[in-house]
């Protein structure tokens, strides 16, 4: 394929944009090479700015889940444009996807729009902090809840130690305040919790992770995440800025019976606009201001062309259920045709998967937490399989470390011709 005029693009971004790019992991940096700059997309399939076409599984990192320019979400933002864009009062179509929401998702009475998923998990964990007057929390290495500074704390100081920044420009005060536990080890959560007893604000994760590729709760691992915090009155936050309105109409609590006291999404709530939200019962959320003290606030929040492209997506989610079934058979023929052709080249792989979320580690370990993701992320294997991919059409996240989001616009013989390559690809491992 050719990439002459991404590669000019590229160059004259990185002389106005750090890097060139307005977020890191579009920068290819990781697996090498230099980004393709999108012109177009429909459905399954990105259009470059050479003109090569690509079968997308990255879908914008996940919102567009009936894929790109879906006509009714489209039309809706098209339709609100031409009244306005943006009027700083409350409008009815605020009211109107809250409504839809709460009916989506169980557990939860009211909820928030925000501008992104990391402005819903950073406002979370605040209302958490002011609703139980604690100020510590528990997150899970791995997991990525947005780029507020409590949250990028690295791994491997051990887990009932102080958190540190892996930023910098993150204060070791923040970082004291953040607890690093291991995913799927029970163990290991009520070990931090015994040593900072009635400290511990909330206790926040990704329940199906997905920035770490996709790794799914062990059997109980969220059951008894959610005993802990009813023995404790430490808040659980499920973080569905991913798996919110794709694993299921109410995402990972309707699809395991966990209810989580604050639940985030992001993405697929805004059909490709940048919205966030957060949710929980009225307790909660009636602590936030105007109602109650936890102040939290945004100019554009809410915004009419976001509600719009947002509504018209849940819309269409909650009046065809029988979407969420199909794409996940989509994902299931992926799993299954990517597995006999990786087992016969004679591959060392994990695919996990849950629902439309799926990941190829190139290891043969199971993958259940960070450290085997990354003992599992054999770069050198990852980096040519990304580009062995993208040059013969296939578009999947730039890093070991992501999960790939199905759309339900890819056809069969869209998923048989990214078996085709998986095959072909590897063979020449
Ligand atoms: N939480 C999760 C689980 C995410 O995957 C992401 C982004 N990939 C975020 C939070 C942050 O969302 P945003 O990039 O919209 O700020």
């Amino acid at each position: 394929m050719i990439y002459k005029r991404s590669s000019e693009l590229f160059a004259d971004a990185q002389k106005v944009i750090p890097g060139g790019v307005n977020s890191p992991v579009r920068a290819f940096k990781a697996v090498g090479g230099e980004p393709i700059f999108v012109e177009k997309a429909e459905g399954a399939y990105l259009y470059d700015e050479d003109g090569n076409k690509l079968i997308d599984y990255i879908n914008s990192w996940g919102p567009l889940i009936l894929g790109h320019a879906h006509k009714p979400v489209i039309d809706a933002v098209i339709e609100k444009a031409r009244k306005g864009t943006s009027f700083g009062t409350p409008t009815e179509i605020e009211t109107k996807i809250a409504e839809l929401a709460v009916k989506m998702v169980p557990n939860i009475d009211k909820i928030r729009m925000v501008n992104s998923g990391t402005e819903a998990c950073m406002s979370a964990v605040r209302l958490a902090r002011g609703f139980t007057g604690k100020e510590k929390i528990i997150k899970f290495a791995g997991c990525y809840h947005g780029h507020s500074d409590s949250f990028l704390i690295q791994a491997g100081s051990g887990a009932v130690t102080f958190g540190t920044p892996n930023s910098p420009g993150v204060t070791q005060g923040t970082a004291k305040d953040t607890l690093l536990a291991k995913f799927n080890d029970l163990e290991n959560v009520k070990d931090l919790v015994e040593a900072n007893k009635d400290e511990i604000a909330c206790i926040i994760l990704e329940p199906v992770a997905g920035n770490m590729g996709c790794i799914p709760p062990a059997e109980g691992f969220l059951e008894g995440l959610r005993k802990i915090c009813d023995e404790t009155g430490i808040l659980l936050v499920f973080d569905e800025v991913m798996t919110g309105f794709r694993l299921a109409p109410g995402g990972v609590q309707e699809r395991t019976g966990v209810n989580a006291d604050i639940v985030c999404f992001g993405k697929v709530i805004g059909g490709g606009l940048p919205v966030g939200a957060f949710a929980a019962r009225n307790e909660i959320m009636d602590y936030l201001a105007p109602v109650g003290p936890v102040y939290q606030a945004g100019t554009l929040s809410g915004n009419p062309l976001a509600m719009a492209a947002g509504l018209a997506m849940l819309t269409e989610l909650d009046s065809k259920r029988e979407i969420f079934e199909s794409i996940e058979k989509k994902t299931e023929y992926l799993h299954k045709g990517m597995d006999k052709v990786l087992t016969q080249n004679n591959v060392d792989f994990t695919i996990n998967r849950f629902g439309s979320m799926i990941s190829v580690h190139f290891g043969k370990e199971p993958v259940t937490d960070f450290d085997s993701a990354a003992k599992s992320a054999n770069l050198g294997v990852f980096n040519k399989f990304f580009h062995g991919m993208l040059e013969n059409g296939i578009y999947i996240a730039p890093s070991a470390f992501e999960t790939w989001f199905l759309s339900d616009a890819l056809s069969y013989e869209d998923l048989d011709r990214t078996i085709e390559v998986v095959d072909k690809v590897t063979k020449e491992f």
